[in-house]
């Protein structure tokens, strides 16, 4: 049986910023009942554990990891939950902070994380045939794991979640935080800067990505974030593969969040929206429409187009709730539209995957126009909870949303190709008229039941290579 490590930044239900977390926590449950393989996943041991996860954590080892000159405190703690072995690495400096990310020294906090999962491998007695890193934050541990071969034979594989975040440092950094010979310093190397990234798909033996579509995206001026060259060099190592999700988890039958489980029910999915208007203070009907936003609010996720058109939209009988946060122009506009709409609006600044869950039941549409999207996996939840997602034909959201055609009812949703608003806006239009036609409406949520989100296909792609 292959032993795999994964390395990561965020694994549900410990730690979630994003998708990612969805990912990590998801993907190996799935791969290890297939008993095809062992995967066991590394993560930092941030302050944001919870006390019940907490409890469970058995001390393994305890080591110096050196970082440059210095020598930091690493403890190794193991726990396992639902079939997988979960290692945490704890370092009280690096890690026990108010956020995840967002800090001054988050390069010198992962090229930590990434050099003690290394020595984590030399001295611990699972020794995996391949380390498998995701993201920037461990993209070190592939390339060093690469130059020092901790365990011989070790393969690597570096999985892109968002190339638009790469782990920029200081050229200086190498010296000051990587114990490795000169002579790799070109692989780290780019535009006269240290990237992360670039270091993960330079010494990755294979290289993947969240969806074909990306895949190909990546390389392109557009899309490639300045790393599009060594992707275009790197191409035939480069592999696209769509998530899924666990729809065991995301389920609307057994959520304990909703008001009402239901499957394919239109009438109990309505009750969920009529409980989620009275909690929000918007009118009361179940037959109004509501469009939802449920998103990190930066610039990836198209909310131009949305700030440029919604307010003409609902001008119609709609609904609409938000959740989000992130950038202050995005957040300041849609407090501005629900104080100018109270009774047609909600806005909740923040981030609650409890009512996110409310949402993405309570709504008929939900809304992602992303300007790029290396999967996505909230158009793959509101489908599990029949929200008809209203997507850009970009990346993932252009692999997992067939468009619906209304003449051959064919399709799970409304798709538009051009980073435009008032192609935006006319599959806004479009999707209330089908709601408006009983026949069309029934066609597409029947189309959207057959949708399969799970893991099932891309697992087995991921066994192939391993
Ligand atoms: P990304 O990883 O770029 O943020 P994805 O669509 O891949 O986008 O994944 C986003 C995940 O985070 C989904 O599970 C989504 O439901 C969740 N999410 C996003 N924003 C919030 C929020 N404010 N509150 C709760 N969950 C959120």
């Amino acid at each position: 049986m292959k032993k795999i490590l994964y390395v990561a930044s965020e694994c549900t239900p410990f730690f979630k910023s994003g998708g990612l977390a969805d990912v990590i926590g998801s993907l190996p449950q799935y791969l290890n009942k297939t008993k095809k393989c062992d995967v066991r996943v590394i993560l930092p041991l941030y302050k944001q554990l919870k006390e019940e996860y907490r409890a469970q954590l058995k001390e393994v080892m305890i080591y110096d990891t050196q970082v440059g000159w210095r020598e930091q405190y690493t403890g190794i703690y193991e726990m396992e939950y639902n079939g997988v072995h979960y290692y945490f690495v704890d370092n009280e400096y690096y890690f026990n902070r108010e956020s995840l990310y967002g800090y001054i020294d988050d390069g010198e906090r992962f090229i930590y994380f990434s050099s003690a999962v290394i020595e984590f491998i030399y001295r611990g007695d699972f020794k995996p045939d391949v380390l498998h890193g995701h993201d920037w934050q461990a993209a070190t541990a592939v390339a060093l794991c690469n130059i020092k071969k901790p365990v011989e034979g070790i393969r690597t594989i570096f999985t892109i979640h968002n190339i638009l975040y790469q782990g920029w440092l200081m050229h200086s950094a190498f010296e000051e935080l990587l114990n490795i010979d000169r002579i790799h310093f070109a692989g780290f190397e780019w535009e006269g800067m240290l990237n992360l990234m670039k270091a993960g798909i330079f010494h990755a033996d294979k290289i993947t990505t969240v969806s074909p579509t990306y895949a190909e995206e990546i390389k392109s001026d557009y899309y490639g974030e300045g790393l599009q060259w060594m992707l275009q060099l790197r191409s035939p190592d480069l592999i696209g593969i769509v998530n899924g999700i666990d729809v065991d988890d995301y389920n609307p039958m057994k959520d304990s969040n909703l008001q009402v489980n239901y499957k394919t029910s239109i009438p109990k999915k309505r009750e969920n929206k009529k409980s989620l208007q009275q909690e929000l203070g918007l009118s009361v009907d179940s037959n109004v429409p509501m469009f939802s936003i449920i998103t990190r609010m930066v610039e990836q996720k198209g909310l131009h187009l949305v700030m440029a058109v919604l307010e003409e939209f609902i001008q119609q009988n709609v609904q609409i709730v938000v959740l989000g946060n992130g950038l202050y122009e995005f957040e300041s506009y849609f407090n501005y539209l629900a104080n100018k709409y109270p009774d047609k609006v909600h806005v909740t600044i923040g981030f609650n995957e409890g009512f996110s869950r409310k949402i993405y039941a309570a709504s008929d549409f939900f809304i992602m126009p992303s300007l790029f999207e290396p999967c996505g996996l909230s158009q793959l939840i509101a489908l599990q909870y029949k929200a008809i997602p209203i997507v850009r034909e970009t990346g993932g959201l252009k692999d997992t949303v067939v468009p619906f055609d209304i003449y051959n009812g064919v399709g799970t949703g409304f798709t538009f190709v051009n980073y435009n608003a008032h192609e935006l806006l006319d599959k806004l239009n479009e999707a209330l008229r089908v709601y408006h036609n009983t026949e069309s409406y029934k066609v597409l949520i029947k189309n959207i039941s057959k949708a399969n989100n799970s893991w099932a296909k891309s697992a087995n792609q991921y066994l192939e290579i391993y």
